[in-house]
């Protein structure tokens, strides 16, 4: 028996994941992934309480795709609310918000910031109103924990009615995480609600990191798109703004291959030439390979940089905060990167960074300042924003 089931959708341009959560218990029950939407090979992947299932759903795209989760929802009884991933509020969401025709023409007007993004998000929300028409649903944005941000922190030293006319100013991502890691550290170390200071990494295929005073974001790594800030998987994050011209009359190149070229051949995989994938990275690095571990020491040298950057932004470093898939694992990054940081007084506990942090998550000995290993749960979360602003 599943109690308030909550349905999470974080639909992309071709792939789509989805969770279901029991909101009595905060259990996981199904989640999945759909993928290559829209291609001949296009699969469906879930695990509910047995084993990992898969099916070939050829040629289905969103909609499609959406019909076969509605079907393994079936035996669950339908979801008491949706909650949607929506990387792009602009300036207009500054948190979750129901949804309604208001809020859908606001999420298509900041679909010109996030061109392959807010679409695709679109997509999923009225596959599911046309799906669940009675079922309330609720857009959790990436962007909103970074609304906090004053103007200093926000705007870029460029014309200000590129601003004005264009919208152009630093947003920042990954609002969700930044923002749960930050109340979990609150939680574990009990520090005081409207008194801390905290930095947060959250280090997966995509990376930024962000100053947190009391709660609220106030300087964040990534900008008006997800490519500025810290070295990626195979993001750039920040280049030095010539390198275009540069570029385009060295190499013939247009703006868009440029840009293909910084989103998607750059970070740690264009450093490396071997991979996108830290863990690789990491296994290739211990067995003696160069390009790997250069990789390796650029993002953790720009990840330090960028630390001691956002610390600008507060009174008292409390903690910080280590999470997503490199964030949680691994541990020669840890090291490397508090190691970076000696202003800072961080003493890594080689034992404790081993196995990820003691009850706490925490990794640095009990003389330093905390740095913490907390696991993200950006799905809960929007789980929990579906439920809560439907059912209270
Ligand atoms: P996404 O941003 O797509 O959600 P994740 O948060 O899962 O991605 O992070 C993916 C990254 O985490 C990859 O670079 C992967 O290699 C890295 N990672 C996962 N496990 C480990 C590990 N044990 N050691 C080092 N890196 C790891």
């Amino acid at each position: 028996m599943i109690h308030s089931p909550v349905l999470v959708i974080n639909s992309g341009s071709s792939s789509l994941k989805f969770s279901v959560f029991d909101m009595q218990s905060g259990r996981e029950v199904l989640s999945g992934l759909a993928e290559r939407l829209e291609a001949p090979d296009a699969l469906l992947s879930w695990r509910g309480e047995g084993e990992k299932q898969r099916r070939k759903i050829p040629d289905q795209g969103h909609e499609g795709a959406l019909r076969e989760v509605h079907a393994l929802l079936d035996s669950m009884g339908a979801p008491v609310a949706i909650g949607h991933r929506v990387v792009h509020g602009g300036e207009a969401f500054s948190g979750s918000v129901v949804i309604d025709e208001g809020v859908i023409e606001g999420i298509d007007r900041c679909a010109s910031l996030a061109p392959l993004h807010n679409p695709a998000n679109l997509l999923g929300i009225r596959a599911m109103q046309r799906l669940y028409p009675s079922t309330p649903q609720v857009a959790v944005f990436d962007t909103a924990f970074h609304q906090t941000l004053a103007p200093e922190a926000y705007l870029y030293p460029v014309p200000i009615r590129l601003y004005r006319e264009q919208g152009v100013r630093r947003y920042g991502f990954h609002g969700t995480s930044h923002q749960y890691v930050a109340g979990e550290a609150v939680r574990r170390l009990e520090l005081d609600p409207d008194d801390h200071g905290l930095i947060t990494a959250h280090l997966g295929n995509g990376c930024s990191a962000t100053a947190v005073r009391n709660g609220c974001s106030v300087d964040t790594t990534m900008g008006m798109t997800p490519l500025e800030g810290l070295v990626m998987g195979t993001r750039s994050g920040d280049v030095d703004p010539g390198l275009h011209e540069f570029l385009a009359e060295r190499l013939g190149l247009t703006l868009s291959e440029i840009t293909a070229m910084l989103n998607r051949e750059s970070g740690l995989l264009g450093l490396s030439e071997l991979s996108n994938d830290m863990r690789t990275l990491a296994d290739a690095a211990a067995s003696g390979n160069d390009n790997a571990q250069r990789a390796i020491d650029v993002f953790c040298f720009r990840l330090a940089r960028h630390i001691g950057a956002l610390a600008a932004s507060l009174t008292r470093v409390d903690a910080l905060v280590f999470t997503g898939g490199i964030g949680e694992n691994a541990v020669p990054v840890r090291e490397q990167v508090l190691k970076h940081l000696p202003l800072f007084g961080f003493e890594c506990d080689a034992d404790l960074n081993r196995h990820h942090g003691d009850d706490l998550g925490r990794i640095t000995t009990p003389g330093s300042p905390a740095a913490l290993v907390i696991p993200t749960r950006e799905e809960w979360v929007i789980a929990n924003d579906a439920y809560r602003l439907t059912h209270h």
